[in-house]
């Protein structure tokens, strides 16, 4: 990458700087979502729009080395009763930010025969009680080809739930048409984890989308990842969780930044991560407030952090602090 170079002449126009980017990571950004920008570098636009930051090369290409947990093509199987199923390399939109920027929208697609390997491997594992249809973004998937993956998975005997993560209902929300509703919950017990970043993206579609699911029998979770200048401030956040309950998604996980190649502008320091559950906790409700989570490096991971509430333990006592930061003590045993 001839990044030197073009520093000192500089990108002459934001179609340059799209195409030298998008040569190393693919750009798609969908119609809906691009309506939501309402102007540059704005936090709509910071999750879509490529910028020249992501060409300093900083970070690890596979930061959680998912590949190393990956049994066969489409499994991560890291922790012992669940796996991942990585069911497509394609997205409706490829945000600037994401972990898997080094599969998705690549060639290497995932097939069939793939995923009949990730079928066996289940079948043959009695411990996998949970399965997470991953990708990519599953409801990129034909509604057949979704019905096929969802009815193999429910064939195996002792997969209790599934869960599909998918970022459509944010950046695509028109894909949740009725027929896909009536498809999904035919494969209870089925849980949908999607991906809201920002209030701005909590519009009448998406709302109407979570509405429809939500019909369906299926409960709603939302996975945001704390990303600099589009939601490190806790006003941002708190306006997020709430607006989320009433659109009946139900706040799960912040995710501090993994250490992703290319989106290394997007990082934040663990200390804005604290003081966002510091300033949610106890200030509102507790449904809105999701456990933060570092997605440790080399495969650790997630593992939750929060804001200490013990300031110290003596005496047979503990001493907390509330959310006014007065204390309050209760005895140890
Ligand atoms: C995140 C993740 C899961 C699911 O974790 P939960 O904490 O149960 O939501 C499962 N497998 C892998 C590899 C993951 O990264
Ligand atoms: S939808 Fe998910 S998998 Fe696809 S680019 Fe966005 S964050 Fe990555």
């Amino acid at each position: 990458m001839k990044i030197a170079q073009l520093e000192m002449n500089g990108p002459t126009t934001e179609l340059e700087e799209l195409k030298l980017v998008s040569s190393k990571y693919p750009v798609r950004i969908t119609k809906y979502y691009k309506s939501l920008i309402k102007e540059k570098n704005d936090a709509i636009w910071k999750q879509s729009m490529p910028s020249l930051k992501e060409l300093e090369d900083s970070g690890l290409t596979d930061p959680l080395s998912e590949e190393h947990d990956s049994p066969v093509k489409c499994i991560v199987h890291r922790y012992p009763d669940r796996v991942l199923f990585y069911s497509t390399s394609e997205c409706a939109m490829f945000c600037r930010f994401c972990t898997r920027k080094r599969k998705v929208g690549k060639t290497n697609t995932v097939s069939e025969k793939d995923w009949n390997e990730g079928f066996e491997y289940i079948k043959k594992h009695p411990d996998i009680r949970d399965v997470i249809v991953s990708g990519g973004d599953p409801l990129t998937l034909s509604d057949e080809r979704l019905d096929f993956v969802l009815s193999n998975l429910r064939k195996i005997k002792h997969v209790q739930i599934i869960r599909i993560g998918t970022r459509m209902l944010v950046v695509n929300p028109d894909r949740i048409t009725d027929k896909l509703c009536s498809i999904l919950k035919q494969h209870h017990p089925l849980y949908i984890n999607t991906h809201f970043n920002h209030p701005d993206e909590i519009t009448y579609e998406s709302s109407e989308a979570c509405n429809k699911l939500a019909n369906a029998g299926i409960p709603l979770g939302n996975q945001s990842v704390l990303l600099k200048g589009v939601n490190d401030d806790i006003e941002t956040m708190k306006l997020l969780m709430q607006k989320l309950l009433v659109i009946r998604v139900k706040p799960y996980y912040i995710y501090m930044m993994d250490l992703v190649q290319g989106a290394s502008h997007f990082r934040t320091s663990v200390q804005a991560g604290l003081d966002i559950i510091e300033g949610l906790r106890g200030h509102t409700s507790g449904m809105a407030i999701p456990q933060l989570v570092i997605d440790a490096p080399h495969g650790g991971g997630k593992i939750p952090i929060m804001p200490d509430t013990i300031s110290s333990r003596e005496k047979g006592e503990v001493i907390l602090i509330n959310f006014e930061n007065k204390h309050f003590s209760y005895p140890l045993e």
